[in-house]
C-alpha cells in the first residue's frame, strides 16, 4: 500500500455545507460537522485528512480580501506539514479566490485544489461528494515524491482547471466551470487523467505569501449607453489606482474623443493603470485589428491578452501592492507571472 500523504482540509462555506432554514427554503452556511457526517467515505480514502474550519463559515458571495489573507495564513501556518490543500468554497466567487491565491502564494510547491458544489451535501442528488473525494485525490497525488499538481486549481464535475484561468459559467449546471482560454489540467472518469504538459513546473524558490491586496482598483463594463458624466464620475473617486476595462470583442471601444481624453487624463493626471480585457470569455485581445482598439493603446492602455475578469483584477490588486515602478508594473501585468494568460 502506497504511504499516506497528509491532507488539510480548509473549509470557508458555500453552498456544500449548507442546510435549509427551519420551516424555510433558505440555504446558510452550516458547520464542518454536517459535511462530516454526510461523507462516511472521507474515512475510506488512503490519505490522513485533517480539518480548519473558518468559525463563521461564508456564502462566497460575502468574500472579502481579507479572507483570501486569512486562506492564505492558514496554508502558510500549514505548509511545511501538509502534502496539500484543499479548499471547501461556494462557487459564486470561486475563481476570484482562486486566482487571487494563485499570486499570493508565491513559489508554491504544493497543490492547493478549491472545489465546492451546486447542490449542498445532505441532498440526495448531490454533486459535493465527488467534488470532494476527488479534490482530495488530486492534491494527494504525488510521483517519484513531488506532486503532479503544484499550483492553485478549480475541481468541478470532473474537470481540473487552473485556478487563475477559470470562470464560474453557470448558475445551475453541475459544471459550473470552465476555463475558455486554457485546456483543463486533469479530468476525473473511471480514471484520473492528469494533462501534465498543461500543468506548471513546481517552484523552486522559498514558499511565502503575500498578504497585501490594494483594493483601490473598480471593473468597469463598456456599453453602448455609457455618458462621459458616469465614466468620469467613477474615475473621480478618491484613491483609484487600477482599472479593469471591460471592451468589446478583441479590445474595442468608443473612439468618440470625450471617451479617450476622460481616459488620457486619468492616466496623465491621476495616475491611474488601466487593464483592457475582452467581455467576450474565449480569446484574446488584439489591440491593433481596429482603429478602436489601436486608440486605447496609444493612450497607455495595458494589454490584458487573454485573462479573465478574475485573474485581471487580483492580479492588479497583487501588483499594486508591491509599489513596482510604472514600468515592471506594466510589464509585469502584460506577461504570465502564474499561468494566468498566454502569450
Ligand atoms: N452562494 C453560494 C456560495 O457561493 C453558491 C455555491 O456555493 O455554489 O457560497
Amino acid at each position: 500500500m502506497k504511504p499516506k500523504n497528509k491532507i488539510l482540509l480548509i473549509y470557508t462555506g458555500g453552498t456544500i455545507g449548507m442546510q435549509k432554514q427551519p420551516n424555510s427554503d433558505i440555504l446558510t452556511p452550516f458547520d464542518f460537522e454536517n459535511i462530516r457526517e454526510n461523507i462516511p467515505e472521507l474515512k475510506l480514502i488512503n490519505q490522513e485528512i485533517d480539518t480548519i474550519s473558518f468559525e463563521h463559515p461564508l456564502d462566497s458571495s460575502n468574500i472579502r480580501p481579507e479572507h483570501w489573507i486569512k486562506m492564505a495564513k492558514i496554508i502558510e501556518r500549514n505548509y511545511e506539514n501538509y502534502d496539500g490543500f484543499v479548499i471547501l468554497h461556494g462557487s459564486d466567487t470561486m475563481a476570484y479566490t482562486a486566482s487571487a491565491l494563485s499570486f499570493m502564494l508565491e513559489n508554491l510547491s504544493k497543490p492547493v485544489i478549491l472545489t465546492g458544489s451546486q447542490l449542498p451535501i445532505g441532498d440526495l442528488r448531490t454533486d459535493a461528494k465527488e467534488n470532494i473525494i476527488t479534490s482530495i485525490e488530486i492534491a494527494g497525488s504525488y510521483e517519484n515524491g513531488s506532486p503532479i499538481v503544484p499550483e492553485v486549481a478549480i475541481y468541478f464535475e470532473f474537470k481540473l482547471f487552473r485556478g487563475n484561468r477559470a470562470t464560474k459559467l453557470s448558475t445551475d449546471e453541475f459544471n459550473a466551470f470552465d476555463s475558455p482560454n486554457y485546456n483543463p489540467l486533469a479530468s476525473s472518469g473511471v480514471n484520473l487523467k492528469f494533462y501534465k504538459h498543461r500543468i506548471l513546473p513546481s517552484s523552486s524558490g522559498i514558499f511565502s505569501i503575500s498578504d497585501q491586496m490594494n483594493t483601490n482598483v473598480l471593473v468597469l463594463k463598456i456599453h453602448p449607453a455609457l455618458t462621459d458624466v458616469q465614466l468620469q464620475t467613477l474615475l473621480d473617486m478618491p484613491n483609484l489606482e487600477g482599472v479593469v476595462l471591460e471592451t468589446y470583442g478583441a479590445g474595442n471601444t468608443f473612439s468618440y474623443p470625450w471617451f479617450l481624453d476622460i481616459i488620457h487624463n486619468a492616466i496623465q493626471e491621476k495616475h491611474i493603470f488601466f487593464v483592457n480585457i475582452s467581455q467576450c470569455q474565449k480569446g484574446v485581445i488584439s489591440p491593433y485589428k481596429y482603429e478602436t482598439g489601436k486608440k486605447l493603446m496609444d493612450l497607455g492602455v495595458i494589454n490584458g491578452k487573454d485573462l479573465t475578469t478574475e485573474a485581471a483584477l487580483t492580479k492588479m490588486m497583487y501588483l499594486l501592492s508591491k509599489n513596482l515602478s510604472d514600468k515592471s508594473f506594466i510589464k509585469t501585468m502584460e506577461r504570465p507571472l502564474k499561468g494566468e494568460m498566454n502569450y
